[in-house]
């Protein structure tokens, strides 16, 4: 395709939106604008990307470091959306909502009987584990949900030190909102204060480390109070014990022990398909130096950017648009820079734009019969014959 007709404009500053390197550098070359739009070039990018997917192991072409499991393919990003869990170890990958990891259980204990106490002010974990002077692992965390499907009222339990991960609930007990006040009051629970003991038409889902742990705290259903030394099976049960707690950095792999490396990322592919946009984002991300995109050969929306030095005596851009025409008989894909500017302004943008290999046909070369050709990761010029592009460039 030819330079104008792709209406190419690059830029020669970062805009001071740009977040993250490959951005910045994509906007500069005219891929996207700096609202995340994509131009023409990027366009084109895109439909290149989507040809080459048809290619099994399509990611695997591109040379970027992604990580992912069967269903996802993700690409770490500082801006990314979504966090994922990863083990560098065995690979191991999930979306942070749904990871999972080896839970450690605290020593078991004998149950002790239970005790009601006077915990004044004690409306979090935290306030209650400082109060009683305990470790957040010896107290029981209680979330209330409402069922969106059948209404019912659903009692979450947890070890205190553990966040719960609502993706996981949603898993084990279907699309949930948080409870209003009147179905805790039916219940006979107390915010602030609540525990599933004594609780009335509610569905207790508890945490799979819950009934592994011994005499928590947990909160009495009356205001200001809390029931020491709480124990699953003597006290309560669950209708549902699984796993609910989020990962957290650190946390080890539920296959391997490795601790887990939580992820900022960006999603490349899933089972609905690719994201072609941001596989574009994580190429550049990778494929980069100091003047503008590298992109890897398989990746780049055209193998070759042709170019003209404009001529004293010679019509070069006549002789460029031959080889130009010439490339693409032989289906090398070109990108053909028929403007007339300065030599200087066209080597910039053709590292910008980041092609594998430049052609540069110019009236010196042109009077020996030869051409210029230059890789963009190599630093010198290449003279060739003008008769032998072809076969070096098919190479
Ligand atoms: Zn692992």
């Amino acid at each position: 395709m030819k330079y104008t007709d792709l209406k190419i404009q690059t830029q020669r500053e970062f805009s001071n939106n740009a977040r993250t390197p490959g951005f910045g550098w994509l906007v500069r070359a005219g891929y996207l604008t700096r609202e995340n739009e994509l131009l023409p070039l990027g366009e084109q990018a895109i439909v290149h990307l989507q040809e080459l997917s048809a290619k099994p192991g399509f990611l695997s072409l591109l040379s970027l470091p992604t990580i992912g499991n069967e269903n996802e393919a993700y690409f770490p990003l500082s801006t990314g959306n979504i966090e994922v869990a990863h083990c560098e170890s065995c690979e191991y990958t999930e979306r942070l909502e749904l990871a999972q990891f080896q839970k450690t259980p605290l020593p078991r204990e004998e149950e002790l009987p239970l005790e009601k106490v006077s915990t004044p002010d004690c409306h979090t974990i935290e306030a209650l584990a400082n109060f009683l002077n305990i470790p957040k692992q010896k107290t029981a965390k209680a979330l209330m949900y409402t069922c969106v499907e059948d209404n019912k009222f659903v009692f979450v339990v947890a070890r205190g030190d553990m966040t719960l991960s609502e993706a996981k609930l949603r898993n084990a007990v279907g699309e949930i909102k948080l409870a209003d006040a009147e179905s805790i009051q039916r219940s006979g629970a107390e915010a602030g204060f609540a525990s599933p003991i004594g609780l009335k038409d509610a569905l207790i889902v508890v945490d799979d480390l819950i009934p592994q742990s011994q005499n928590l705290v947990a909160g009495a259903n009356e205001a200001e109070h809390h029931l020491k030394n709480t124990n699953y099976g003597r006290d309560y049960t669950a209708e549902v014990v699984t796993d609910l707690a989020l990962a957290q950095e650190g946390d080890k792999c539920a296959n391997c022990g490795n601790p887990l490396a939580i992820q900022s990322s960006i999603n490349l592919a899933a089972r609905s398909g690719f994201n072609f946009k941001n596989i574009l984002l994580a190429l550049a991300e990778t494929h980069h130096d100091d003047k503008g995109l590298t992109l890897p050969v398989s990746a780049s929306p055209f193998d070759v950017y042709v170019m003209h030095v404009p001529g004293k005596t010679m019509n070069t851009l006549e002789k460029a648009e031959e080889i130009y025409k010439a490339l693409q008989s032989a289906g090398i894909s070109a990108l053909f820079d028929n403007r007339d500017e300065r030599a200087g302004v066209k080597f910039n943008d053709a590292d910008l734009i980041g092609c594998p290999v430049r052609v540069t046909v110019g009236e010196r070369g042109l009077k020996e019969g030869m051409v210029e050709l230059k890789r963009r990761a190599e630093k010198d010029n290449q003279p060739v014959p003008v008769s032998d592009i072809i076969r070096i460039l098919q190479k």
